[in-house]
């Protein structure tokens, strides 16, 4: 009989020449200052232990060229369409990052300019999101949005804490909630279950646009909220959420009710678009309600990634026992960030950006980003095998009538087309499944790999689970040339699927196939699209 499972450790470690097949902590098979050319198997090099320390090492060239091949074995980040954190940065970043990679933030007393560029960081974000007074702003870097979306919901909880105590009123019965919409991204309903708040998650539907309804957010707010999460720039689909309608709603709501519900606004890739982008949008610190915002320096903020902030609007809404003082030879520093060190690198890159680009180089690249996704967009509708989800292609309603009317419409302007991330959502179209209905999604998504790209087909958010969506999202590095050759990849990887005698779709059917098999023994079928991929938030 033939076994079911095989295990690959186990097949090799019995499968090698005896001689070398003794258990040993060398990891040369020779003493270790006799290997000097870094293909060390020349040189009687065994290999390396994967699960314990080699008692001794190898010289460091030998060490960079193992570890470097293992590592060509990871895809190519920049034909990582599926990430939003950015994988370039121009030479003069490199060289500025190395120089100051051995730096820790946390040593403000050490290195007092590091700290200074820091402070300027926040500053620049602050007045960036049209904070009232950029000295009374505060803020921090964070590792990214999830550690500064942590910050924001425990001020938020400790705020509603110290109100119900200066009520006289529990804290404990019936506890905090925090209202989001379900697709918030997994950061999100990470604070919520680290730090023992009711996640209340909002259902999205095709309506709402894949994202939080305000209307529908106001069922499930009440006097124990302590903030709602809006999401500018969902996950899934690149839609800003509706921050103002959020807040006129709240508004409402204080007025009938007295109380007071704080937004926090996660802002991971639409904090660093729409300042450039879409200037006249509602969003940031404009609105009084408004307390908090967090962004990725990492995504559309153009730093290699570790490196996100959070802001508050002003000092009175972080409260002061998450403020730590550090006491330094003569003087007091302040911190409030969950990590003690951490590199000070990605900050002085996240410098180097707003020195470099200024805010006409951050909105040529958003300018840009957009273009291209809107240059997929409608190739993609035009192919008629795909609909497109995401909207930044779609010309305003007022604008229509403006491009008509007018010959000097500016087509490259963002401002005349749906707010929302360079992000292209699209799946089959309605009628490409009519004629095609045994071809699966999925499909797509693994013969891009072997063409190398990385394109993710994701289900959607709780409630529209049974929807799939492949997902580009347009970062600098995804030129013209490149939307180009992506597209002609979609395109002959879609042909070969629908062709009835090619291998791949035998392929598809034979997955088919299978599927039917464990549909008839009743059992759920969980294999059809991709697997839940850990990167949404899930009722909880
Ligand atoms: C990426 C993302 C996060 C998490 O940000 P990190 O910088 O990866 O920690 C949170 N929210 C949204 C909307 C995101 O896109």
């Amino acid at each position: 009989m033939l076994s079911k499972h095989v295990n690959a450790n186990k097949l090799i470690r019995e499968s090698k020449d005896k001689k070398s097949n003794h258990h040993h902590h060398n990891l040369t098979g020779r003493d270790s200052d006799s290997t000097s050319h870094p293909y060390g198997a020349r040189y009687g090099i065994t290999s390396v232990p994967k699960f314990h320390i080699p008692s001794k090492g190898v010289n460091g060239e030998t060490a960079y060229q193992l570890i470097h091949d293992e590592l060509s074995l990871d895809g190519s980040p920049s034909l990582n369409l599926a990430s939003f954190v950015q994988t370039w940065m121009p030479e003069a970043a490199n060289k500025l990052m190395m120089e100051n990679v051995s730096k820790n933030l946390i040593d403000q007393d050490e290195y007092p300019m590091t700290q200074e560029i820091h402070t300027r960081c926040v500053s620049i974000l602050a007045d960036l999101w049209h904070a009232p007074s950029t000295h009374q702003a505060i803020g921090t870097a964070t590792t990214g949005s999830s550690e500064a979306i942590q910050l924001g919901g425990l001020a938020m909880k400790r705020l509603w804490q110290e109100r119900r105590k200066a009520e006289g009123k529990s804290i404990h019965e019936p506890g905090p909630n925090i209202v989001m919409g379900a697709n918030a991204q997994v950061a999100l309903e990470k604070f919520a279950r680290y730090f023992e708040v009711e996640c209340r998650l909002v259902p999205v539907s095709v309506e709402s646009k894949y994202r939080l309804d305000p209307k529908k957010a106001m069922e499930y707010v009440d006097e124990n909220t302590i903030g709602v999460y809006v999401i500018l720039g969902s996950t899934y689909t690149g839609h800003y959420e509706p921050v103002k309608e959020m807040s006129d709603l709240l508004d409402e709501y204080e007025q009938k009710t007295g109380i007071n519900v704080p937004i926090h606004v996660d802002g991971a890739s639409g904090a660093f678009v729409a300042p450039f982008a879409h200037p006249k949008l509602h969003w940031d610190f404009k609105l009084p309600r408004v307390v908090s915002i967090n962004t990725s320096g990492h995504k559309f903020g153009l730093a290699y990634v570790g490196v996100g902030w959070v802001v508050w609007r002003s000092k009175q809404y972080l409260p002061k026992d998450l403020i730590f003082e550090l006491h330094y030879l003569g003087s007091v520093e302040y911190s409030f960030s969950l990590n003690f060190s951490r590199p000070a690198a990605p900050i002085i890159a996240q410098y180097f950006n707003f020195v470099h680009l200024g805010f006409e180089g951050y909105r040529a690249v958003a300018k840009d980003n957009l273009k291209n996704a809107r240059l997929l967009s409608r190739a993609l509708e035009k192919s008629g095998w795909y609909t497109v989800l995401s909207d930044i292609h779609r010309l305003k309603a007022e604008d229509i009538l403006q491009k008509n009317t007018h010959n000097n419409f500016d087509e490259e302007n963002p401002e005349n087309y749906e707010e929302g991330l360079p992000v292209v959502a699209f799946r089959f179209s309605d009628s490409f499944q009519e004629s095609y209905p045994e071809i699966q999604q999925k499909w797509v998504q693994i013969l891009l790999r072997a063409k190398g790209w990385i394109v993710p087909n994701y289900e959607l958010a709780p409630d529209l689970e049974q929807v799939q969506i492949l997902r580009v999202v347009v970062k600098e590095n995804m030129t013209e040339a490149l939307v180009d050759r992506l597209l002609e990849d979609l395109v002959e990887v879609t042909e070969d699927l629908i062709k009835q005698e090619s291998p791949t779709n035998a392929l598809n059917l034979l997955g088919n196939h299978s599927r039917k098999t464990r549909d008839n023994a009743g059992k759920m079928d969980e294999d059809s699209g991709s697997a839940y991929s850990g990167t949404y938030s899930k009722p909880c």
